[in-house]
């Protein structure tokens, strides 16, 4: 599978994943990770919370950032590190 955006900005890149907004592929030069916090009540009172994660593609992130800015949701940059 390519990279769904270069696929429209006519590049043809490979696709490390898969957005888990949108379907498509997205490549590791434009992957970003929707990092969220999943609360679990333990016991009453006590609130535990486990952070996951998803694979989404650059249009989605700025999608997810614009409209979704709390819930304990943070848009993490992968290339570059
Ligand atoms: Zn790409
Ligand atoms: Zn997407």
């Amino acid at each position: 599978m390519n990279c769904f955006d270069c696929a429209l900005a006519g590049r043809t890149t490979t696709a490390i994943g898969t957005c888990m907004s949108c379907g498509g592929g997205v490549c590791a030069a434009e992957v970003q990770l929707d990092v969220h916090e999943l609360p679990h009540t333990g016991s009453p009172g006590n609130y535990t919370h486990r952070v996951t994660r998803s694979l989404i593609c650059q249009t989605c992130a700025a999608v997810i950032t614009e409209h979704l800015p709390d819930r304990g949701r943070s848009v993490k940059s992968v290339a570059g590190r």
